[in-house]
């Protein structure tokens, strides 16, 4: 087969403007802007999905690419600072009801040790204190109320994330694409048109008629458009290993801007989770069940009642989500980004980390200029393998809980399909084996590394029921003091860096 070289495309039309088709223009228009013809179409009769305000501390490279500063987003989308989240209610052992997963820094390396030291006596049968909140400063940033931005001091960075109003984050990316020469068309695409050989010959919009471009970009969301429905590309479900199928969202007010913690809470309720992620303008609430167990009017009242919401008039969205991945998110001339690629639901927020990994790493491959099949199938399996490596993190969550309340939590734990890599995980833990073995030996594959895995088995508490005593545990009191110390020393509050970037 003759090899053909990948180049920048001369044009490229984005169809949909959710928040991924504007990070993908905003992207595409950095990287090609000077000689590639970038317009987007979004429909008029279809709207976004507008859910999406956490992210992982991966989004911050996105904005500093960009040249953007805090101040200048971050205002426009009454965005916080996330350091973390806290997940209450996944285990029923006693003394382990609520665990935290940290983002990192440098400042936890010690504490951190001491807190892997500990994991591994207590698998043995032996007495030491295994919480992650313990270990991490990330943790007292959160109990303290502080901003996850060090003072300029010190010579590392600090991971964080952000909270953000998902809308709100389009329409500032929009403004950004269109004064960068975006070309912006308002109208619904009625069909896609395609070649013999397979690919996307052009779009059929409603008042636009046709247009066509070199590369098109689905980010179409939950429907994929072109990717699923014009050139079939296979979806391969995750609803074996993951139940959760519709969501329900409901803003609730603010809170007082010195009561904003810097954390998304993601507690279980009876056939699910709700996040509660805090703004400086409300707080999104909402939450994420399985209608095969639970009817949308219970988890709505559900979750009213967890708000204190129930006779108030505020307004439930109702959503049905699809859980999976296609298998070739570049495929023929059209790349998939966003919903239309692929969701895993969003316990551990990661969608638009996966958007972000897709365009960059699809535009250093283009850039390279190598031979376009063994391109595309090498990209196709990173992204593939990013994806999966994502998906056994959040099963994970699943699998572990100790939930006896429902059918649902009993079925989340039994019935469902882990990975060979995850069940190996949970196995050698279980088994007081040599867990930095099975770390090592999966590098390659897991997404989410060494401290994460740590703090998920031993903040649901998996452990041997009795322990011995025994004097080779870590002094926890010390890591907590370092912990503490490190907070106030080098962090400011929360409130007032928020008053900064708000000012
Ligand atoms: P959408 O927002 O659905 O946009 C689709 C676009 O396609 C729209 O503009 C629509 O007009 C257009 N379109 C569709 N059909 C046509 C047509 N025929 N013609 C023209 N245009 C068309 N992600 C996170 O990172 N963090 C989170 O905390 C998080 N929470 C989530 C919670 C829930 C319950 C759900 C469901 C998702 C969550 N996500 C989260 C995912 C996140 O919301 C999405 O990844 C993100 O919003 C991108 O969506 P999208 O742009 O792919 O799709």
């Amino acid at each position: 087969m003759m090899s053909i070289k990948l180049e920048q495309p001369k044009s490229i039309l984005i169809v949909g403007g959710g928040t991924a088709g504007w990070m993908a223009a905003t992207s595409f228009l950095a990287a090609w802007g000077e000689n590639t013809q970038i317009t987007l179409i979004e429909s008029d009769d279809i709207g976004i999905i507008g859910v999406g305000e956490g992210s992982t501390p991966y989004l911050k490279q996105y904005f500093s690419n960009l040249n953007i500063e805090e101040k200048e987003w971050m205002a426009a989308c009454d965005a916080t600072y996330k350091a973390g989240i806290t997940f209450p209610r996944w285990s029923t052992i006693k003394g382990y009801e609520s665990y935290f997963h940290p983002f990192f820094s440098q400042f936890d390396l010690k504490p951190a040790e001491m807190f892997f030291h500990n994991s591994g006596l207590r698998r043995r049968g032996y007495q030491a204190d295994v919480h992650p909140e313990n270990y991490f400063v990330s943790s007292q940033l959160v109990q303290q109320k502080l901003a996850p931005i060090p003072d300029s001091s010190i010579p590392f960075d600090v991971d964080y994330g952000y909270h953000f109003d998902s809308g709100k984050l389009g329409h500032f990316l929009k403004t950004r694409a269109k004064n960068l020469g975006l070309k912006h068309v308002v109208d619904h695409v009625q069909s896609i048109v395609t070649t013999a050989h397979g690919e996307v010959d052009h779009i059929v919009s409603r008042n636009s008629g046709i247009l066509n471009a070199d590369l098109y970009i689905d980010c179409t969301g939950f429907s994929s458009l072109i990717l699923d429905k014009a050139l079939k590309v296979p979806f391969q479900s995750f609803n074996k290993s993951l139940f959760n199928n519709a969501a329900i969202a409901i803003p609730s007010p603010a809170l007082a801007p010195d009561a904003i913690a810097p954390h998304t809470v993601s507690t279980a309720l009876s056939n699910g989770w709700a996040w509660e992620i805090p703004l400086t303008s409300r707080v999104g609430n909402g939450y994420v069940y399985s209608n095969d167990f639970q009817s949308a009017d219970n988890a709505e009242l559900e979750l009213r009642q967890k708000l204190n919401l129930v006779d108030a008039d505020v307004e439930a969205r109702h959503l049905k989500m699809k859980v999976g991945r296609v298998e070739h998110h570049w495929y023929k001339n059209c790349l998939g980004v966003g919903l239309s690629q692929g969701f895993i639901e969003p316990l551990e927020a990661t969608a638009l980390m996966l958007i972000q990994f897709t365009l960059e790493k699809f535009i250093k491959r283009v850039n390279s200029g190598a031979d376009t099949l063994n391109e595309q199938q090498h990209y196709n399996q990173e992204i593939n393998a990013t994806f999966d490596g994502v998906k056994d993190y959040i099963v994970a969550h699943y699998k572990l809980n100790t939930r006896t309340d429902s059918q649902y939590w009993h079925a989340c734990r039994e019935d469902i399909i882990i990975s060979n890599t995850l069940a190996e995980l949970i196995e050698t833990w279980d088994n007081g084996e040599d867990f930095e073995r099975v770390l090592t030996k999966y590098k390659q594959e897991l997404v989410y590394l060494r401290p994460s895995w740590y703090c998920i088995l031993s903040g649901m508490g998996r452990f041997p029921g009795s322990a011995k005593t025994n004097n080779q545990a870590g002094p926890t009191q010390q890591a907590i003091a370092y912990c503490e110390k490190m907070a106030k020393q080098y962090f400011v509050s929360h409130h007032s860096q928020l008053s900064t970037i708000h000012a």
